[in-house]
This record gives C-alpha cells, sequence and structure tokens, in this order.
C-alpha cells in the first residue's frame, strides 16, 4: 500500500490545526461567500492570525519562515474541504514571494508584515483582455515622469482582484523591446486612477472574486518598482514553476478527497436491491480513479521534494500542471456519474469540484502551453510562459 513520505510529524500536527481552522472560520460560511462573491475580510484577518498566511516568508517580514511543506499541507486541506474561494495561495505563495524575492528592504518592510497578517491581501496581474498566453504582447503602459511612473491599461480576469489592497501589475516600459519591455509595479488598491471593474461571474470557483482591473494614468512612485527594470518577465518565468506546482499539489488533493466522497456515496446508494458499489462498473470506474491518481500523487510528491532543493524546473513544473489538470477533469467527471442526479446538484461536493476543475486548464498558463514547454525542452528548449 502506497503510503507518502514527505511530511514530518510537525506537518502533521499543523495539518490537524489547519482542519479545525477551516472547520471553524471557513466552511460555516462558505455558502453565503459563494453568493457574495468574494469571501470575507475577516476570514483573511483570522487565517493572518491562526499564522496561515505567508508561512513560508522569514519571521522578521512577519511569517513564520516555514518550508513550502506547510504550504501544501495548506492548499491540500483547503481542496479537501471544497474551500476554493480563499484566494490564500495566491497571496502567501504567489505574491509574497515576488515581494520577497525581487523586493528592496523598504517594500519587504512595507508588505510582508500586513500581508502575514491578514491585513493586506495581494494580487498579481499579468493577463489582459488582448494578451493571456502570448504575455509579452501586453499593452499596460508605465511611462516614466520624473520620480512617478504613470500607469494606463487594462488587466482582466484577476484572482483576488475586488478584495487586493496592493496588485503587482505586469506593464510595458519599453514598448520596443518584447519580454525585456515588461516590468513589474506595485500598484495600491486607493491610487487615483486605479479602478475596479466587475467581479467576474465565473462556472466555478464562485466565492472567489475575480476582475476586471482599469489603469487611468494611475502614478505611484518609481520605488514601487518591484526588481529591476525590463526584468518582469524574467520574475514572472522563475516564480511559474512554484505556482504551477500549487495547482498540481490542489488538483491531486482533489482528486484523491474525490475519490473518498465517491466510494462513501456508491457504498450507501441502492439501485436494483443492490448498493451501487456491487456493481463491476463502479469498482472498474474507482480502480481507475485509485490508479491514476495514486500515481499522480507519486510523481506530485516527488515534485514537491525537488522544489524544496531547489530543482523543480518548469518542464516538470508543466508536467505536474498540465496532467494533474487534465486527470481532475476527468476523473472528477467519472467520479460525478456514479452520483447519478444527485452529483449535478451543488450542495454535493461533487458539483462544486467538477465546475472548479475546469479552470485548471486554463489559469496558470493553459494545457496548451504547458505541452509546448514540455515540447520543445525536448527539441532544443525556446522558453515560453
Ligand atoms: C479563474 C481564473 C483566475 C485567473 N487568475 C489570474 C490572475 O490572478 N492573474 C492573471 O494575470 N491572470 C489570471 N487568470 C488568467 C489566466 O492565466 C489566462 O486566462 C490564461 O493564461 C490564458 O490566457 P487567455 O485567457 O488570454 O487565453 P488565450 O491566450 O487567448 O488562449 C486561447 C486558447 O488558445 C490557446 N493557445 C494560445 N497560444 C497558444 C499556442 N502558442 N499554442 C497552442 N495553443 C495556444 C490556449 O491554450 C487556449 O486554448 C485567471 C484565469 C481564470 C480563468
Amino acid at each position: 500500500m502506497f503510503q507518502r513520505t514527505i511530511f514530518s510529524h510537525e506537518h502533521e500536527t499543523y495539518r490537524d490545526n489547519v482542519r479545525r481552522f477551516i472547520e471553524e472560520h471557513i466552511t460555516p460560511y462558505h455558502d453565503q461567500w459563494e453568493e457574495d462573491g468574494q469571501i470575507s475580510r475577516e476570514a483573511w484577518k483570522a487565517a493572518g492570525d491562526h499564522g496561515l498566511l505567508c508561512a513560508s516568508t522569514p519571521e522578521k517580514y512577519g511569517g513564520a519562515d516555514a518550508d513550502f511543506l506547510y504550504s501544501a499541507v495548506l492548499i491540500e486541506e483547503m481542496a479537501k474541504a471544497s474551500a476554493s474561494g480563499p484566494g490564500f495561495y495566491l497571496h502567501s505563495d504567489i505574491v509574497a514571494p515576488y515581494i520577497y524575492h525581487y523586493g528592496t528592504d523598504e517594500q519587504k518592510d512595507r508588505w510582508l508584515p500586513p500581508m502575514a497578517a491578514g491585513d493586506k491581501i495581494g494580487a498579481i496581474a499579468m493577463t489582459e483582455p488582448s494578451a493571456g498566453s502570448d504575455l509579452q504582447n501586453i499593452k499596460t503602459r508605465a511611462i516614466r515622469d520624473g520620480d512617478e511612473f504613470v500607469i494606463s491599461g487594462q488587466k482582466v480576469y484577476i484572482t483576488n482582484g475586488q478584495m487586493s489592497d496592493l496588485v503587482i501589475v505586469a506593464c510595458k516600459t519599453d514598448p520596443k523591446e518584447g519580454a525585456r519591455g515588461i516590468s513589474l509595479i506595485m500598484v495600491e488598491g486607493d491610487r487615483a486612477g486605479f479602478k475596479r471593474g466587475r467581479n467576474l461571474n465565473k462556472i466555478g470557483w464562485k466565492a472567489q472574486d475575480t476582475s476586471e482591473l482599469f489603469f487611468d494614468e494611475v502614478r505611484v512612485p518609481v520605488e514601487n518598482m518591484l526588481g529591476g527594470e525590463g526584468r518582469g518577465f524574467v520574475g514572472l518565468m522563475e516564480q511559474l514553476p512554484q505556482e504551477r506546482l500549487i495547482q498540481a499539489i490542489r488538483a491531486t488533493a482533489v482528486i484523491e478527497a474525490a475519490l473518498n466522497w465517491t466510494v462513501e456515496y456508491v457504498s450507501e446508494r441502492q439501485a436494483f436491491g443492490r448498493s451501487i458499489s456491487s456493481f463491476q462498473n463502479t469498482r472498474f470506474q474507482l480502480a481507475t480513479v485509485k490508479s491514476q491518481s495514486t500515481m499522480l500523487r507519486v510523481f506530485v510528491d516527488r515534485c514537491i521534494e525537488m522544489h524544496l532543493k531547489g530543482e523543480l524546473d518548469a518542464v516538470d513544473a508543466a508536467m505536474a500542471k498540465m496532467m494533474s489538470a487534465e486527470m481532475m477533469c476527468e476523473l472528477l467527471d467519472d467520479c460525478l456519474q456514479l452520483f447519478g442526479g444527485s452529483g449535478y446538484m451543488w450542495e454535493y461536493p461533487i458539483a462544486r469540484a467538477w465546475a472548479d476543475a475546469r479552470m485548471s486548464r486554463i489559469a496558470g498558463g493553459t494545457c496548451e502551453i504547458m505541452r509546448e514547454i514540455i515540447g520543445r525542452s525536448m527539441f532544443g528548449n525556446k522558453q515560453l510562459a
């Protein structure tokens, strides 16, 4: 019987704490958040108070200096509890690392402690109406004017977009250059000229806010640039493996949870005077889910180990992200089928997980772009987003 080996006793103790936190502070409110299209500020603050935000950030910046396994535990437990509303991992494991890795001491002092405390919420805005996969072609401009940048443009599909206090914006500082003309600039949520558009109506992830953002000659001091001028694309490329691994961790945990929900349901549900689980078709379907999810689990845990050693490359991360996303969509569909009509009802976690799963083949780099990265690596590697 396959057993996971990557977590220590301390990680499992942390897992128990995370489960209790979710039971108390997330699950009871999630239905309401789905109606609201976003979670509450109180939930962010509670997560900060319980030390669940920015755990891998050094203690001097308000974090716990924890290894990435603690992030993995939080991602897994949120996935198993169908808690898709809180954009915690984007905030803690995508936005905060940009500030930590590329920020000046002043930027780290200013932003990381309140982010770890849940007082400030972070977002990252790359995608635009006319450029998603083709990130080099973004149009949002940042023009230097004395000691300020003036930012004009539009972003779309931005997670935490409604609630964010800080947005890291990918801008063109030199439109003549492609990738080398992109810089990352931090925009505070209350800057004049910065407007949030609609909270977009998605087919899943209903409790998570996803927004259009508009920048109408937004002025920020030059000190808001993150990393050097023209270094934005390189920074994005360096951080994407962790973002893609996170998606794989989440997807794998969701498949495992779906298998458990399905085994429980088919054991109780009767048809033709027998348990659904007694049909050979049910056992065969679930045998496939079990086998494929175990194979995925082995690879994803290995990727986590490599990431802990700083050895996870873009190709391994792309394989983990692509396979986990596609397997999640396919296997959740098979599980949902075994629920019959109940599987199509929103009150069942399998229905929500099925709707949430579709996003993973698109966001954070589509599966087609993952195939390009993997495919090109075999033929002299030309880097893609
Ligand atoms: C719920 C959600 C949350 C998101 N959160 C964020 C966020 O926080 N921040 C952010 O910046 N973005 C975010 N995104 C945006 C996401 O990263 C993009 O949607 C994604 O990168 C795809 O870009 P696009 O939508 O412009 O599709 P397009 O790039 O227009 O792609 C359309 C289709 O063409 C295919 N295609 C494109 N190029 C190629 C190619 N070279 N070869 C083969 N096929 C190709 C794609 O795979 C896709 O199937 C989010 C998206 C969603 C759905």
